[in-house]
């Protein structure tokens, strides 16, 4: 048996009155059209990234809508991890080839894995690369196997493909989160395109009392009566955190007193995550305006919420990016972004809405710039975003996506 992650109880009808009308009444149909199926989701880790974030919810959601459903982690060792994340690397365009060794260490831990697994399910959803060879080596029994991608695979490195691409044969369902993400020579017929979403009522989202978030983040070391803007996102190349901090640093030519908070965690399956946290360390040595913290000091998902309410401007500066739910969090608060121009982030901030979108530093620091320097417009970008996010991006509308794929598998 793999490992069971514990869940949380929820209430699917506590999202009435903050999620739009029309996404729970036909969450609720589709739900009675699939009670009791049996809906397990795999993935590497169960904190740290945007699809634990998902999964936390969500699997607890389809239990409270009446389905079975269960999230089970698949396991690794370091060197397991350090092939899924060159994979993933890889498959996001970063060069680099993959040895004999590299592909017998995948296979054997799939394997492992794979033999592990109980498949008496009626859905089996895989997320992302890692667990991806278990549709191939696990038996299959009746299950409907659907591979979920998360990241931006529209031009992947081809030997990265390569690699992943065989595994991929048996699966009955793939999803995207856009239409560009499709590989070329997409191995699986059935292909639909689903946002992710935040839950407006996880630690993160709920709206945080002032005072205590206030007190949550002053407890940190954080001046309030300083402006502040943070970038909170794994410590991972394509988030740039050097570039948000080349950023900082030009905005601070004009704005002396700026804070920047720089909120990284540290996942079980990124072991590159420590190396860019000792680079971030290493530019910042001395600065005492630049707050690093990590979900290993203690920095969980109210702090996180504290950050994103009460920062002047949240920073997400990605070169690539599958969606970046950190962009939703942050505008669910009503908190303006400037983020870069990559994958799903523009879908949550169209023209004039949210913040402003950028391609490079100098585009960046200018963008933080002009929202310090007028609040006001800052402020409506803000509230726009957040009602963006209200009718596209609250988890209603996903689990609608997903009921809606498991209803045409099943029917
Ligand atoms: N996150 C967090 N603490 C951190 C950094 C990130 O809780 O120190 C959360 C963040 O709030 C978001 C998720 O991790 O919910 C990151 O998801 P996103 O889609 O932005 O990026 P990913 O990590 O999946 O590439």
């Amino acid at each position: 048996m793999l490992d069971l992650v514990d869940l949380g109880k929820r209430s699917f009808s506590a999202y009435r009155g903050i999620a739009p009308e029309e996404h729970i009444e036909e969450v609720l149909h589709l739900a009675e059209r699939l009670r009791g199926a049996r809906v397990l989701h795999l993935n590497a880790t169960p904190y740290g990234g945007g699809v634990s974030e998902l999964l936390r919810s969500g699997v607890a959601l389809l239990n409270d809508l009446g389905l079975v459903a269960d999230w089970q982690l698949i396991r690794g060792d370091q060197a397991f991890f350090q092939v899924t994340k060159r994979l993933h690397n890889g498959l996001q365009g970063a060069p680099g080839g993959f040895s004999e060794t590299d592909k017998a260490t995948y296979l054997a831990h799939s394997q492992l894995n794979a033999r592990n697994l109980s498949t008496d399910y009626d859905f089996i959803v895989v997320h992302d690369p890692q667990p991806a060879a278990l549709a191939m080596l696990a038996d299959r029994q009746d299950a409907r196997w659907i591979w979920r991608c998360h990241i931006d695979t529209s031009s992947p490195n081809p030997e990265a493909w390569e690699f992943l691409r065989p595994f991929l044969y048996p699966y009955d369902a793939a999803i995207f989160t856009l239409p560009e993400f499709i590989p070329p020579r997409f191995p699986i017929g059935r292909v639909a395109i689903h946002s992710p979403a935040i839950d407006p009522l996880s630690p993160k989202n709920l709206p945080l009392p002032v005072d205590l978030a206030r007190q949550l983040l002053e407890w940190l070391g954080v001046r309030l009566s300083r402006p502040l803007v943070t970038q909170i996102s794994r410590f991972d190349p394509w988030k740039d955190p050097l570039g948000v901090i080349a950023a900082y640093r030009r905005v601070r030519a004009h704005i002396p007193e700026l804070q920047l908070a720089m909120v990284g965690s540290l996942a079980l399956d990124d072991p590159e995550g420590w190396d860019i946290y000792r680079q971030i360390r290493d530019v910042t040595t001395g600065d005492n305006r630049i707050h690093i913290f990590t979900n290993l000091v203690g920095v969980g998902n109210m702090e996180v919420n504290a950050f994103q309410s009460l920062s002047d401007v949240v920073i997400q500066k990605s070169i690539r990016e599958g969606f970046g739910l950190v962009v939703s969090e942050a505008l669910w608060k009503g908190t303006p972004v400037v983020a870069g121009r990559a994958g799903g982030i523009p879908i949550q901030m169209p023209e004039g809405t949210g913040g402003i979108l950028v391609d490079n530093v100098e585009e960046c620091a200018e963008a933080v710039l002009h929202l310090l320097r007028h609040p006001q417009e800052a402020q409506c970008l803000g509230e726009r975003g957040r009602e963006h996010v209200r009718q596209n991006f609250l988890f209603p509308r996903l689990l609608l996506d997903e009921l809606r794929m498991m209803d045409a598998l099943a029917h």
